[in-house]
Formats: structure tokens, sequence, C-alpha cells
């Protein structure tokens, strides 16, 4: 098994960091650094807290559930992989971000399970892949539009899976996208959806996606490694 060491793969990312942001004309201080912890242990994460890391994040309510009874209220909490309706209320009261807002059924599940106002990331499936989940690129702006109903969601931004593949013209064309559409739905100054945010870029694409202006990024094997996973 690899040797996994979280304070020096993490130097290495700020240093990404860094570089996109010089390449691109932005400031680090924009890029908020998620540590994606689905596949390690509690003690693994708890090392990322350690190394500064105050962003942690699980596709799984049962993860969530176990590191955050672990690790607490000294890290932000991110729900990041698909979220079924029925599991809502496992998590709504120790989330702090949902990255996997999908579909109205969910929204309204959130809706009214949540005892304050959720931060929530509309997926949007960029690339138009079946496998992957969230809306289409068209279908984006008018389900925002609907979500005004729903009190306890705020539409804090937009978040984006890439396909995993080499080709950085077209991963830099699905990040571009994403963009698009958040500057489209920010400019109109919706008050339930301020839409600043842009939560996109993992392990292989990240430094792309900075340059994209991903204001959040989504890593887990090269930060903490992936040594549960199966
Ligand atoms: C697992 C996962 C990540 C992190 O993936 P790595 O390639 O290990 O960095 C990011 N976002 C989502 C939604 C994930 O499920």
């Amino acid at each position: 098994m690899i040797k996994v060491d979280v304070s020096n793969n993490l130097h290495g990312i700020e240093q990404d960091i860094r570089e996109a942001c010089e390449k691109s004309g932005r400031s680090p201080e924009e890029v908020k650094l998620i540590a994606v912890t689905k596949y390690v242990t509690i003690e693994r994460a708890k090392e990322a807290v350690e190394n500064g890391i105050k962003d942690l994040g699980e596709n799984r309510p049962e993860g969530l559930l176990e590191k955050k009874n672990a690790i607490g209220d000294e890290a932000t909490w991110h729900f990041i992989g698909t979220l079924q309706s029925r599991k809502v209320k496992e998590i709504i009261d120790v989330v702090d971000y949902i990255h996997s807002l999908d579909r109205m059924s969910l929204a309204k599940e959130i809706n009214k399970r949540a005892s304050r106002v959720i931060d929530c990331f509309v997926q949007v499936n960029t690339s138009g892949e079946e496998s992957k989940h969230g809306l289409e690129p068209s279908e984006v702006s008018e389900f925002i539009d609907k979500l005004v109903d729903y009190p306890n969601i705020r539409v804090a931004g937009l978040m984006t899976m890439a396909p995993n593949i080499e080709d950085e013209t077209e991963l830099r064309n699905y990040f571009r996208k994403l963009k698009e559409l958040r500057d489209e739905i920010s400019n109109r100054h919706l008050s339930h959806a301020p839409c600043m945010f842009l939560s996109m870029g993992m392990s292989n694409d990240y430094k792309i996606a900075i340059e994209e202006g991903a204001t959040h990024i989504r890593i887990g094997t090269k930060l903490v490694g992936a040594e549960l996973k199966r």
C-alpha cells in the first residue's frame, strides 16, 4: 500500500492552486479546497483537519455522520454525492452545504426537513454523459426559478462532475459551460439564488477547473488517498 502523506500532498496542491490562479489572474483566496474523505478512515480525515483543511466532503450519509461524530464543528461539512430523498433527514442537521441538488423532489424534501436555510449547489450534467447525475444545462434556469417556493433552500452555486478523460480542451469546455450558466443566474440577482460559487474540479482535473473559475475544488485521492476504496 502506498503511504499517504497528507501534508506533502497538500503542499503540492496549494502550489498548483497558486499557479492556476496566477495563470488565470485570480486570487488563491477565491478557491476553497474540500478534502473528500469518502475513501479514508476517520484518522486520515483528522489528519487533514490537523493540517489546516477546514472543509470535508462525503458522498454517503453514513460516511458524513461517522466523520462528523468524530470531528465535529471544527470542520465545515459538504455532502457531495447523490442524495436519496429518504436519507435527507439523516444529514440535514449536520450538513453545511449540499452539492448535489439535482431534482425537485429532493428540493422539496430538503425544504421540509430543514430547520434553517441550507446552502445548496445545483448539480449540472455539463458533459451529457448518461451515467452522470445532474440537470441538463438548458433546464437549470427554470429549475432555479421554481426553488423560490422553498424558503429553506438557498442556491449558493452550481456543481458539476466532469467525465474521467484526459482531453484538456474538452474538460475546459465543460467547466466553461458551468461558469456561463453561473454568470447568467448570478446576474439576475435572485434573493433565493445568489449563485456565486462553482464547485468543480477533482484529483484529475482541478488545475483546469481553477483556471476556468472554480471556487470549490473537491479532492480525494490526490490529497488524502483512497485506502478504503474497493
Ligand atoms: C469522489 C468524489 C470526488 C473526489 O474524487 P477524487 O478523484 O478522489 O479526487 C469529488 N467529487 C465527487 C462528487 C465525488 O464523488
